[in-house]
């Protein structure tokens, strides 16, 4: 039978051998989950978490777990930028502090207060989401992906937010900043809407997060992809991971060639 090696893989691990691994057109290579270089995921992981500890961004809803306020600020954040948010967390808290009072509050008032943010659906969705948590749930948002996402409203970026902020448990988070840093390091190909290469971003997150600091290492990752990994700019230069980064290899490789 002839076999069909239609694409040569040039992820990190494979390059590393000085070869590329052959794969078939529509199969995934299974080079980043098998063969990744577990001291490359230690080094980012440590390098990542001192980087925050100074450079992290201090944002009101890092202070608490409350599960409640975890979801309005995800709700809020989703396409809109944080300088935006901050003042609309605080006060959409002192309005409606709890998933009572939200649930208990007229959707018309909600809206109203909404609305400077945009995406105006988004307040009847919490709305609805308020309501079935106290009538249905006694008041508790669920801790397992599947119950939270089974919300309409509430996506597996988000479920991962609320698991890994409010839970601390070891739920991977994968927005756009996220999937693109951790394209460029682990060099995974494909384009970001590809289910293949999404499938193998959100488990490469998931690998990645050190066991037990799920919640600190998302907000580090989600700083690091919107200061440092940014989509036009990257600041390569001086990156912590420049000397483990693919996509930075390549390119250092390029310039010495003169390419
Ligand atoms: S070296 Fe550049 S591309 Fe690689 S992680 Fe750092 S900023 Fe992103």
């Amino acid at each position: 039978m002839k076999t069909a090696f239609l694409y040569a893989c040039a992820h990190h691990p494979c390059m590393e051998n000085g070869q590329r691994q052959k794969v078939e057109r529509g199969r995934d290579c299974p080079a980043p989950m098998q063969r990744l270089d577990k001291e490359q995921i230690r080094i980012f992981q440590r390098r990542l978490l001192r980087w925050y500890s100074r450079h992290g961004r201090d944002l009101p809803w890092r202070h608490t777990r409350d599960p409640y306020h975890i979801l309005v600020s995800e709700m809020m954040l989703h396409q809109t930028q944080v300088d935006r948010v901050i003042p609309k967390y605080g006060e959409w808290l002192a309005a409606y502090p709890t998933f009572e009072a939200l649930a208990a509050a007229p959707l018309e008032e909600i809206e109203q207060l909404w609305r400077p943010l945009g995406y105006n659906f988004r307040p009847g969705r919490l709305h609805r989401i308020a309501k079935y948590v106290v009538n249905e749930l006694r008041g508790e948002l669920p801790d397992t992906v599947d119950e939270l996402i089974a919300f309409h409203g509430i996506g597996r970026y988000t479920a991962g937010a609320i698991l890994s902020f409010a839970f601390n448990q070891d739920a991977p988070i994968v927005d756009t900043n996220v999937r693109r840093l951790i394209q460029r390091i682990f060099d995974i190909q494909g384009l970001p809407e590809r289910v293949s290469a999404r499938r193998k971003v959100w488990r490469l997150a998931a690998a990645l997060i050190p066991h037990g600091k799920a919640s600190i290492f998302n907000q580090a990752l989600i700083d690091f992809g919107a200061l440092v990994c940014t989509a036009r700019h990257p600041a390569c230069h001086t990156c912590f991971a420049n000397d483990i980064c693919t996509i930075s290899q390549i390119e250092s490789r390029r310039e010495n060639l003169g390419k």
